[in-house]
């Protein structure tokens, strides 16, 4: 029988988790039931995905700009990355912005509803802003001050710390690129194989995929809080949802224009680490497989993927900041603020900071939320109104995020002459072995 290729592999995986849970909660045991046996596999999938990214991430960078042979490239590479980042969140902020003004979900909340929700997630909504905190006490250049690591096993020993490990890798790589070939040698050769030793990996955890979103989607399912409140969010969901789909449509287009590359192109090579993204809410853990279908699928040479994505998964989040917006207009809505046109483009400013500030992990985009209502002067209390679906929409707006960093490295890539076939003809012939 002829196997099924690894994206239907995962969806039935996260159809049957959702069926499942579906049936579990409707006994009184179910959900510890889940919680208990199911829920540790999920997170176990996930700590094999983020056990790799540093890993990852120092191999491939190292190998990518040491590839480079001239430090001239990287600098075009990176001033072209960074550009192409900035340009599509200013686009996703608009989209975000033009859709809840046109749409105005807020004004589908009633007073009673709007009161139940702060109640119901007050605790909840103090706790992001508690964790807002620290990020308001920072200096203005303390993003860069927090660039340079005191120390690499620091550094790299916490996932949080991606930036830190990007930095190290590249000044690495540059050192490499710097030395006559002869000397460079041998460390290149051990990265090199280090690097293919991780992608080996990479392939092993993605054969467990399948079971992984089964455990994930089941303890979400059972878990979720109850229904009424979800229909009381349905306008402002619905919202975010547009948004977020128009913004794939744009990758479309770019895509399309820049590289002549068809979106059935772009999303059969790309599902299964979208996949990933949706289900487990996180661009970093989905990291490791992006940059795989990326090179192997998508056809984008290691040297800027491996420079690209990393970055990309670390400051491109332009789901994050596309739902910030929207999140940020609705709580407005909903206290029946009206927002200048001032006050909104200074929210463009502030979203497209605070997604690049937000961390690749679920619910960040939220913590960095209330950087933006503090800055526009909306009540930082209407946190807890879009708590109750922060979580589904969390898994749509990371799915956008790894697809905007996957669609720069292929424009990127066009840009400097890095874009070829890619090497599976197959869809996923590597997991067949
Ligand atoms: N979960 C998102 C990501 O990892 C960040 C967020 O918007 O909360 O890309």
């Amino acid at each position: 029988m002829k196997k099924l290729a690894l994206h239907w592999q995962i969806i039935l995986g996260m159809v049957l988790g959702v069926l499942f849970a579906l049936l579990m909660v409707q006994f009184d045991w179910g959900p510890k039931i889940v919680s208990d046996w199911v829920k540790p596999f999920g997170t176990i999938f996930i700590n094999s995905l983020k056990l790799i990214a540093v890993p990852l991430i120092l191999a491939s960078l190292i190998k990518g700009v040491s590839d480079l042979k001239d430090i001239s490239k990287l600098s075009k590479m990176g001033g072209r990355t960074i550009g192409m980042y900035l340009l599509t969140t200013v686009i996703a902020v608009s989209i975000g912005l033009a859709v809840v003004n046109i749409i105005k979900p807020g004004n589908s909340v009633g007073e009673a509803t709007r009161n139940e929700l702060i109640e119901n997630y007050k605790g909840d909504a103090d706790s992001k802003i508690q964790a807002a905190e620290k990020q308001r006490e920072a200096g203005p250049l303390q993003a860069l001050e927090d660039l340079v690591p005191s120390n690499i096993f620091n550094a790299a020993s916490d996932n949080g710390n991606m930036l830190q490990v990007i930095f190290f890798a590249v000044f690495f790589g540059i050192g490499l690129i710097l030395l006559p070939e002869a000397k460079a040698d041998p460390a290149k050769k051990f990265f090199d194989s280090f690097n293919e030793v991780i992608l080996k990996l990479i392939d092993l955890i993605m054969l467990g995929a399948p079971y992984g979103v089964f455990a994930l989607l089941a303890a979400l399912v059972a878990e979720s809080p109850s229904l009424d409140l979800f229909k009381a969010l349905a306008w402002y969901a619905l919202t975010v949802v547009l948004g977020l789909s128009l913004m794939l449509l744009v990758y479309m287009l770019i895509v399309y224009f820049v590289t002549g590359k068809s979106p059935k192109f772009l999303f059969q090579g790309l599902a299964p680490a979208q996949l990933l993204a949706f289900s487990t809410s996180s661009s970093a853990a989905t990291l490791p497989v992006t940059m795989e279908r990326v090179e192997e699928h998508l056809g984008v040479d290691e040297e800027v993927s491996s420079f690209v994505l990393p970055i990309g998964a670390t400051i491109n989040m332009d789901g994050t900041s596309l739902y910030q917006a929207v999140a940020a207009v609705f709580i407005a809505q909903t206290f029946g603020m009206d927002l200048s046109f001032g006050t909104q483009l200074g929210i463009i400013a502030t979203a497209t900071l605070a997604s690049i500030g937000s961390a690749a992990v679920p619910g960040a985009g939220m913590v960095m939320l209330v950087i933006v209502l503090a800055q526009a002067g909306i009540p930082e209390a209407g946190l807890a109104l879009i708590f109750a679906v922060d979580r589904p929409l969390d898994m749509c707006r990371t799915v956008v995020n790894v697809t905007g960093d996957a669609s720069v490295s292929m424009v990127v890539g066009k840009s400097v002459g890095k874009l070829r076939e890619p090497h599976a003809k197959e869809w996923d012939d590597n997991y067949k072995k």
